[in-house]
């Protein structure tokens, strides 16, 4: 049978209902589509797709298994891998990873198969039955282990340890399990009950949660070392940063991170059955060009907001957002404006933001990051009315742990100096991983990092007992 050039099409909820509501924009394959799509894939004796994914998900195997309609197999071959599969079905960047490398979508006219799709149904179809599968964990514990942050990296830890046969707590500062899956991907990306499901598999690998426990505050890293064999730090970054443009201080202008936590942790889309309110904007002006600046804007325009407009300073092809989620944002009616900065946010005369005067960006040589450097135009400048400005313009370190604990060596960003391989640092039996350690990444990097720890902790217990 020839193979479909394109990919299986996917349910999505239209732009024009999905723009009054937050829930899931895709609705993912039903087992018939997933089939189809399964059948797509070649099953390459080489695989590029398992050594493009950071967790070497053994691809061809779970979507043989989906294309036999033996959906248990295809569980049991996709929980050997991952802790997270629902969360990276739905958020990684598969177009830059296995999609990116596979050799159907290398084939002219052809597109990759669908492995992201796939990978959330084999979750979904998991999580909806009425017992799960989970994987078999021992009884006798090697050692004990803390890991500090509830987000992709430190979730991965966790797992991973606790099926080695680890007794693993895991200390959050928030109410909440989930990291940035939880208080900055939106519902309607990444639904919290899927959250919520892959975080019940792990505790019910043992995993004890210890949430409202702020390291650094509620529990110091010396009593974790003293109390545990080995700890991994998976903080994150979750620090707002802003550009410093005059006007910030003004009354309307938000950081995404307060903006998106006040949305997603803290139900405010659901006021007043939640009471955290949240400012009804008209229209809205967000700085920025990646996943973040994105949930953002989607976010305001299911608040109601009139006008929604992205500010780049670069171009599309330089804009690390995801492409699926960009052109989700064209569809859903949001501007873009390109190669724009904002050179002021303006007072209405009441302390209140009245709007954001822009500048124009040329591109010239690439900078230190690769991509090309934006310059002023002079004489480009224009103004966009708006009562809300959001900039998301990246995160840095959050020093509440790191301040209590000089010993741990920081990289000069702020960072933990970390292997990169491990996950070591400058204190022996800590170990830490993710955004931490990286700067503001993805998930799929954050819970590769997780897994490499994971063994790297294993070795180090097991070395230290026999001592
Ligand atoms: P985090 O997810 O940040 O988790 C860290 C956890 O540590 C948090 O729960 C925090 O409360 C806790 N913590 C912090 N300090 C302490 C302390 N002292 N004591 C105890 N706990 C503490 N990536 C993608 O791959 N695809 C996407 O589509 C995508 N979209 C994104 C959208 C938004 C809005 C944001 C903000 C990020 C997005 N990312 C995306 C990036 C991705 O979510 C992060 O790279 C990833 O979550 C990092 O994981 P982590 O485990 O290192 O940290
Ligand atoms: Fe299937 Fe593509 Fe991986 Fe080949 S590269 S095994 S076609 S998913």
């Amino acid at each position: 049978m020839a193979v479909s050039k394109t990919k299986t099409p996917i349910s999505e909820q239209s732009p024009h209902e999905r723009i009054r509501n937050f829930k899931e924009v895709c609705l993912g394959y039903t087992l018939e589509e997933g089939q189809a799509e399964a059948s797509r894939c070649l099953q390459c004796k080489d695989a590029p797709c398992i050594s493009e994914c950071p967790v070497a998900i053994d691809i061809p195997s779970f979507i043989h298994a989906i294309r036999e309609g033996d959906m248990p197999a295809a569980v049991e071959i996709m929980s050997r891998h991952t802790n997270l599969p629902a969360v990276c079905g739905r958020v990684c960047p598969q177009e830059t990873q296995c999609e990116g490398v596979c050799k159907l979508g290398r084939a002219k006219g052809f597109e990759p198969v669908a492995v992201g799709k796939l990978e959330r149904l084999v979750a979904d179809w998991n999580y909806a039955r009425p017992a799960a599968v989970n994987a078999e964990i021992p009884r006798v514990k090697i050692g004990r282990v803390a890991v500090i942050g509830s987000g992709p990296a430190g979730l991965t830890v966790a797992g991973d340890l606790a099926k080695l046969g680890y007794d693993v707590t895991v200390y959050e500062a928030l109410h909440a399990p989930g990291g940035v899956l939880l208080y900055g991907i939106p519902e309607f990306r990444l639904p919290k009950f899927i959250v919520a499901k892959e975080i019940e598999a792990i505790t019910s690998l043992g995993v004890k949660l210890e949430l409202n426990s702020v390291t650094g505050l509620a529990v110091t890293m010396r009593e974790i070392m003293r109390d545990f064999d080995a700890c991994f730090i998976g903080v994150g970054a979750g620090a707002p940063r802003f550009q410093g443009v005059p006007g910030t201080a003004l009354s309307g202008v938000y950081s995404a991170s307060e903006y998106l936590t006040r949305i997603n942790l803290m139900h405010a889309y659901e006021f007043p059955v939640y009471d955290t309110p949240t400012k009804r904007s008209r229209s809205v002006v967000v700085i920025g060009g990646g996943n973040v600046a994105m949930d953002a804007a989607r976010s305001a325009k299911r608040l109601g907001a009139e006008d929604v407009a992205i500010v780049y300073r670069r171009s599309l092809t330089e804009m690390p957002a995801r492409i699926e989620e960009y052109h989700h944002a064209v569809e859903e009616g949001i501007a873009f404006h390109w190669q724009t900065n904002p050179t002021e946010y303006s007072d209405d005369g009441s302390g209140k933001l009245r709007g954001v005067k822009c500048i124009k960006m040329d591109l010239g040589e690439p900078d230190s990051s690769g991509r090309r450097r934006p310059i002023p135009i002079p004489g480009s400048e224009f103004f966009i009315e708006a009562d809300t400005a959001i900039e998301a313009i990246g995160q840095g370190a959050n020093r509440v742990l790191l301040s209590t604990f000089p010993e741990l060596r920081l990289n000069r960003y702020g960072y933990i100096d970390a292997d990169p391989k491990t996950g070591a640092t400058s204190v022996p039996g800590i170990f830490a991983g993710g955004d931490i350690v990286t700067g503001a990444a993805t998930v799929i990097l954050a819970m590769g990092a997780g897994k490499s720890s994971a063994l790297a902790i294993d070795e180090f217990v097991r070395s230290k007992n026999k001592a």
